[in-house]
């Protein structure tokens, strides 16, 4: 489904991703773990194309891009990937002058061109399924967090992603709101989304993850099933950062 090849990133002269290879499954659930600053909301970035890699190999379904310095990518092309991905961020990033309902319409209207007919059923639908179907017509500022984030999760699934993105979904929510928006994300990782989880929740890497990914300093240390990352980490770099959590 995603395949990543020797994907670099740069901000000007600081050199973030050096060189990153990871594979997504269809259905699968890759938890990306690692200290703070070591570039995982970068290479998130970078697969839905809201970052340009600097160079490498970024294969989504039957799209390849190939990314290099001194040639850019078409912006059809940059588009055609972007449609594929959904992303749900930190800060949800909901439209604040539109309702629930409206927030899950608008892409589908205006990037997949649906009726509005179309849309408004996909977007009550799929705030049922995340618990808020009483709530469509209320706007963002009416909604706690956790059920503003809900509705980002809805509202990237309305526009049928190949693969979700997550972007550190959890960490703006009070505490007591964390739960129900894993919840959520479980049920989809259940019926086998596709998803790419940013995170620092370890419980929900344990139990959800098909995959655990662990970078530091812009490389990939060391990855794979969750039992063996968190129980048996080879790296020492692994270890350390897994021992300070707890
Ligand atoms: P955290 O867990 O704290 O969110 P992270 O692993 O997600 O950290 P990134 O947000 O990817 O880390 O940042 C990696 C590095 O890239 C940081 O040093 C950051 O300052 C730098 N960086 C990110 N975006 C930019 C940008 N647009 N311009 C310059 N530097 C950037």
């Amino acid at each position: 489904m995603i395949e990543i090849r020797n994907l670099h990133k740069s901000f000007d002269h600081l050199h973030i991703l050096k060189g990153i290879d990871l594979e997504v499954q269809g259905g699968e659930t890759v938890v990306i773990i690692g200290p703070s600053g070591s570039g995982k909301t970068t290479l998130l970035r970078c697969l839905n194309l809201l970052e340009m890699p600097t160079s490498g190999t970024v294969e989504l379904g039957t799209r390849t891009l190939e990314f290099s310095p001194d040639k850019s990518v078409p912006k059809s092309e940059v588009l055609a990937l972007r449609r594929e991905t959904g992303m749900v961020f930190q800060s949800y990033n909901l439209f604040p002058h539109k309702t629930a309902l409206e927030n899950l319409m608008e892409g589908q209207i205006t990037v997949l061109g649906r009726s509005k007919a179309e849309a408004r059923e996909k977007a009550q639908h799929l705030l049922e399924k995340v618990g808020l179907a009483d709530r469509a017509d209320m706007y963002p500022h009416q909604l706690s967090g956790g059920q503003q984030q809900r509705v980002g999760i809805a509202r990237a699934m309305a526009m049928d992603p190949k693969v979700l993105l997550f972007d550190e979904p959890t960490s703006a929510l009070d505490p007591e709101l964390v739960g129900e928006v894993l919840k959520v994300m479980k049920e989809l990782a259940q019926e086998g989304m596709t998803m790419v989880v940013v995170t620092h929740e370890m419980k929900f890497a344990e139990d959800v993850a098909d995959k655990v990914v662990f970078i530091d300093g812009g490389v990939v240390v060391e990855q794979g099933p969750p039992a063996e990352i968190f129980g048996a980490a080879k790296h020492e770099r692994t270890k350390q950062f897994l021992n300070k959590l707890n």
